[in-house]
């Protein structure tokens, strides 16, 4: 299954005063089971991106193939890009609203037209997924949760769609580290064990460089860079220009190396410096 976008253009307000160009003639392809992180400053146009992938838009010009299915023809039904493609809102828990954990959960299967049985299995799966236990959480109200745990539940509901390209926008904003490090966990494990697409909208370059295979750089509503986190992180210079930064370990070999250090240009996360810098200490202490 992929994703081709094709010289994708929208335009908001078109045609007042307040006309903006969004998405000016993008074109990406995605293949099956890639983690993908689109990254760019605020107003770059991700989220005008991701809005097309699951249909919520329609583009001004160009087109969107799902699995070969045009996405952005006027005949296709929402329902049927809904069991494609999922996404996950910035702050998904303030769309919480039935009474307990698993109706809202179910919310999103009973749409797609489920049967209770069907609806009641991908529950378990979703729940399991995210690490809540079906027993102990299902008849609990979701705002009797903490933050984190909110967030799951708002994450289990879309996963119960059993989507094969789960976009994230933002998943981890205004977690506190263990609640970030948990839904980071379960992202990767929709990847690794359901070959699930991921597309993981991030301002952390921390968090990227840890999960993405591919970045995607956008900015003025284009696609500026495509590649692996390891050539991505070495355009410092025109990451900095767009507003954006590298990972924080990546500046501190940076800066090691132009104190002479014999260290790699490839640290982009914390395990990689880590091995890097004991490889180092060992070679002195032999010499
Ligand atoms: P990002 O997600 O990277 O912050 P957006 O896709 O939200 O970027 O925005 C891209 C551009 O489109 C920005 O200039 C933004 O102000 C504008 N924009 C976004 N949504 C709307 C809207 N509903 N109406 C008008 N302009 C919008």
């Amino acid at each position: 299954m992929s994703i081709k976008i094709e010289n994708l253009t929208h335009v908001y307000m078109e045609g007042t005063p307040f006309e903006k160009k969004a998405l000016d003639n993008v074109s990406i392809e995605i293949q099956d089971g890639e983690f993908v992180a689109l990254i760019g400053h605020t107003g770059s146009g991700k989220s005008t991106l991701i809005q097309h992938i699951n249909g919520l838009l329609k583009p001004h010009s160009g087109k969107i193939l799902i699995d070969g299915l045009d996405i952005t023809a006027k005949s296709v039904k929402l329902s049927s890009i809904r069991k494609k493609v999922g996404l996950v809102f910035q702050y998904p828990e303030y769309q919480l609203f039935e009474e307990t954990i698993e109706k809202d959960i179910a919310f999103g299967p009973k749409n797609l037209g489920l049967n209770d049985e069907e609806t009641n299995k991908r529950i378990k799966r979703a729940m399991k997924i995210v690490g809540l236990d079906y027993n102990d959480y299902k008849d609990k109200s979701p705002f009797e949760l903490s933050g984190g745990q909110k967030r799951r539940v708002a994450i289990a509901g879309v996963v119960a769609m059993e989507p094969q390209v789960l976009i994230l926008d933002e998943p981890t904003a205004g977690l506190d580290p263990k609640g970030r490090d948990d839904i980071l966990c379960n992202i990767a494990n929709l990847h690794r064990e359901y070959n699930m697409t991921i597309i993981l909208v991030s301002h952390s370059m921390e968090d990227v460089a840890k999960l993405a295979d591919r970045i995607l750089v956008m900015h003025k509503g284009s696609c500026i860079l495509d590649g692996k986190p390891s050539s991505i992180f070495k355009e410092i210079d025109t990451l900095e220009n767009v507003g954006l930064a590298v990972p924080q370990v990546t500046y501190l070999s940076r800066e090691l190396r132009k104190k002479g250090f014999d260290i790699s240009d490839e640290i982009f996360t914390i395990d990689q410096a880590k091995e890097e810098l004991l490889k180092i200490l060992k070679s002195k202490i032999k010499g």
